[in-house]
């Protein structure tokens, strides 16, 4: 830890923007699992689907009321979690350097917001679970998702009362929930790809958090950080890719996020 705060006092002596990238990992101290792990599996019917395959356009398109019911399900384990002591550090982080902090995260579970991060400065990159928009693009405009749609227990249906609450209100078109599939590409309306694109090439420091590094835009951040000689640092449980590059960089911190950004935030502010 004594290394990683030198080198991160030492990037912030730099101008540019510190950037924290959170992943699934930030929120697995509140309790909403990671995709890894029995969990992240979903079963229709007789077949078992992982996230990557049940997280596509080309599944909505085939049997859009079941990726519904997996979506509705995953809202309620978000809605019913917490922020935890990892999330509060953030917004405290941010409150210290409001001029050159930008939080971008990989989590739909809107713990980030709840916590109190503004959202001037967080860009969700993967969208947001509670919202959802016109599946036939009519506007890029998101709605929340109506108050009526109730959570779906795990495996269950969503049932044919709830169905008309999902749809688009302005062309009657079907809803579909406010994420970026697998299958899809990142955008700057919905997704903010070039804000987050323009923040990395500037970017002094990058910290990032419990992500197992198989997203492109990630990369795309630390590659175009670490061009302008940014200092990279890694916090994860777990070795990854990220890891590896900090661990060349400003280093890898292999514990708990609730543990370690509590103590990085209040030893760097
Ligand atoms: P991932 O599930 O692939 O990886 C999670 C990472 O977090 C792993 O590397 C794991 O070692 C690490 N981790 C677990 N517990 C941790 C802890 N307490 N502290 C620090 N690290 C911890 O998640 P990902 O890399 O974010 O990518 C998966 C995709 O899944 C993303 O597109 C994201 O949108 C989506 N997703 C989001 C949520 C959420 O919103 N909370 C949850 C699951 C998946
Ligand atoms: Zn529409």
């Amino acid at each position: 830890m004594d290394a990683v705060v030198a080198a991160c006092r030492e990037a912030l002596a730099r101008p540019g923007p510190a950037i924290v990238l959170t992943g699934a990992g930030v929120s697995a101290e509140s309790g909403v699992p990671t995709f890894r792990g029995a969990e992240g599996y979903w079963t229709i019917g007789a077949q078992e689907y992982h996230p990557e395959e049940l997280a596509t356009l080309v599944a909505f398109s085939q049997m859009p009321w079941e990726v519904w019911a997996w979506y509705l399900y995953r809202r309620g384990v978000c809605r019913a979690a917490a922020p935890n002591a990892g999330h509060a550090a953030l917004v405290r982080w941010d409150a210290a350097l409001p001029d050159r902090f930008a939080l971008v995260t990989q989590n739909v579970d809107g713990l980030h917001r709840r916590a109190g991060s503004p959202d001037a400065r967080l860009h969700e990159i993967h969208g947001d679970i509670d919202l959802m928009r016109c599946a036939r693009d009519c506007t890029p405009a998101r709605d929340p998702i109506p108050t009526a749609v109730p959570a779906i227990p795990r495996g269950g249906a969503v049932p044919e009362a709830i169905r008309a609450e999902l749809r688009c209100p302005r062309c009657g078109a079907m809803a579909r929930p406010h994420v970026l599939w697998f299958d899809e590409s990142y955008d700057e309306p919905r997704y903010h790809l070039d804000t987050v694109s323009r923040l990395a090439a500037g970017a002094a420091l990058v910290v990032i958090v419990g992500t197992s590094a198989q997203t492109s835009l990630p990369w795309h951040v630390v590659a175009l950080a670490a061009r302008n000689g940014a200092a990279i640092v890694d916090i994860n449980v777990e070795p990854n890719p990220f890891g590896d590059i900090a661990a060349r960089s400003a280093g890898a911190i292999r514990a708990p996020a609730g543990e370690v950004l509590p103590e990085l935030v209040d030893r760097l502010a």
